[in-house]
């Protein structure tokens, strides 16, 4: 295979090789590159040293800066471009399944190669020659599409708990598949899964989600036992019976619903919104007297539940707050009947700028209920009585009416509590009638409102 590498990486590669150090190209990039793909990230390893290739760079006017140097990585800036440099190194001793108790430098790139995962990940290209380094038969793998552990996977899944979820992620992220000695490590392994931290599990799932077909690695989490062990209240959405429209059960519904944002290519949010969006039902199913299943109040359940998985992973609050609040509003059941009334409060509840996520949510929802593309006309009809809604008035929330909290103060409601109380209300009229936005019209609606309460 002829490999082309980028002229600025050449040029990168020669400030080590004139130093008299060696410098290979390794990790994704040269997997991608393997696959045809187009590399993004350039990971480089030297021998060396991460001082050294300080001095190196500073020499000829680059920028290093020690990013990871508990890792023995560095950032290095030169030519308006930026790669990571890690000396070679081999772990040694992983005590407590979770990172490696201290780093040796080593001196050729296959001790440092023998570190690394999967086959795939464990090739280098040295540089400026572009000749491969492949010990591990990586490059027959990745033609033969298929993920297996560097060594023993036993051990090397021991050594890192994180690693079986990384199989899974790159089953899904590539469609390849997992080899059978690798992937029946992975039950042995789960005690020292468990003891993995939240932010590195967190950042494997975010590129499950990312991926073209997140539910691949999730029946394989599922399978594995890590679906129970990271993400228990998915797992429990097994078996849990739906009725009506819905021919899967709960888990195969939010798997579609998935997958279907994914590849629509919708956000991170979305695609997290449609997995947890019917997280709660397991929680709330119940028989009604002529024997179907209800989900009484589902979607408040799921956005609480949301809550509480996202921050067990760490994901940020925003993050957090949107997913939960498309969650909490994903069971709007639109007819033609809607009086304009109703699809104010649909726009105040929801949120303008929420609108087209709500109606991709619902989008991937509905493809949930049989794996086809379905009848999207309901949303569309929707998202018509939206729009002509929103011409005709933009008074949707507080800040939107003719009035604010000073006015209320001028005519003797106490500031404090109060004022939001009443603003409240006079939003809920105007969402009735927008009519009375208007300043003198709900002074006096306050003004009544407050002596009634009063
Ligand atoms: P991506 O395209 O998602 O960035 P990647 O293969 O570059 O994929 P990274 O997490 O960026 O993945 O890691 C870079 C390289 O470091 C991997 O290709 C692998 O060789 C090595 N590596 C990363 N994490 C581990 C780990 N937990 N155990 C062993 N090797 C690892
Ligand atoms: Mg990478």
């Amino acid at each position: 295979m002829r490999i082309n590498t980028d002229p600025v990486l050449k040029e990168f590669a020669s400030v080590f090789t004139n130093n008299g150090k060696q410098i290979f190209l390794v990790g994704g990039a040269v997997r991608d590159m393997l696959m045809g793909k187009k590399i993004h990230d350039w990971d480089l390893a030297t021998d060396a040293l991460p001082y050294e290739v300080g001095s190196i760079f500073r020499a000829v006017n680059g920028k290093v800066i020690p990013t990871g140097i508990k890792h023995g990585t560095v950032t290095v800036l030169y030519k308006n471009h930026s790669a990571e440099v890690t000396t070679f190194r081999t772990e040694s001793e992983y005590s407590d399944g979770r990172r490696p108790d201290k780093i040796n430098y080593a001196l050729k790139i296959e001790d440092d190669l023998c570190r690394r995962d999967f086959t795939m990940n464990a090739i280098a290209l040295r540089l400026p020659e572009n000749e491969i380094v492949d010990p591990f038969c990586g490059a027959k793998d990745i033609k033969k599409k298929i993920i297996r552990c560097v060594g023993k996977a036993d051990e090397r899944f021991n050594e890192d708990g994180l690693r079986p979820l990384r199989a899974v992620r790159f089953a899904s992220q590539l469609g390849f598949e997992i080899e059978k000695n690798t992937l029946n490590a992975i039950p042995p392994a789960l005690p020292t899964c468990a003891k993995v931290s939240w932010e590195r599990i967190r950042d494997e799932i975010e590129k499950i989600l990312a991926s073209p077909l997140p539910s691949c690695a999730f029946l394989h989490m599922e399978k594995t036992g890590l679906l129970k062990l990271y993400l228990q209240e998915l797992a429990v959405c097994r078996g849990v019976e739906q009725k009506g429209f819905h021919q899967f059960d709960v888990l195969d519904h939010c798997l579609l619903a998935c997958d279907y944002a994914a590849q629509k290519g919708y956000s991170q949010i979305l695609r997290m919104a449609a997995l947890l969006h019917d997280i709660g039902k397991p929680d709330v199913h119940r028989l009604d007297e002529s024997g179907v299943w209800t989900f009484y109040r589902h979607e408040e359940k799921s956005a609480k539940m949301s809550r509480i998985i996202l921050n067990r992973l760490r994901f940020s609050n925003a993050f957090i707050d949107s997913v939960s609040h498309l969650v909490g509003e994903h069971m709007f059941l639109y007819t033609d009947e809607w009086s304009d009334t109703a699809v104010r409060r649909f726009i105040a509840r929801v949120e303008e700028k929420n609108l087209e996520d709500i109606y991709d949510l619902r989008r991937c929802d509905t493809y949930g209920f049989s794996g086809k593309e379905p009848d999207f006309r309901c949303i569309n009809r929707l998202s018509d009585r939206v729009k002509e809604v929103l011409e005709k008035n933009r008074a949707f929330t507080i800040k939107d009416l003719a009035i604010n909290g000073n006015d209320l103060i001028s005519i003797g409601i106490k500031n404090g509590k109060m004022i939001g109380m009443v603003l409240r209300e006079l939003l809920e009229t105007v969402l009735d009638d927008p009519a009375q936005n208007t300043k003198e019209k709900l002074l006096e609606i306050a003004g009544s409102y407050y002596q009634k309460i009063n």
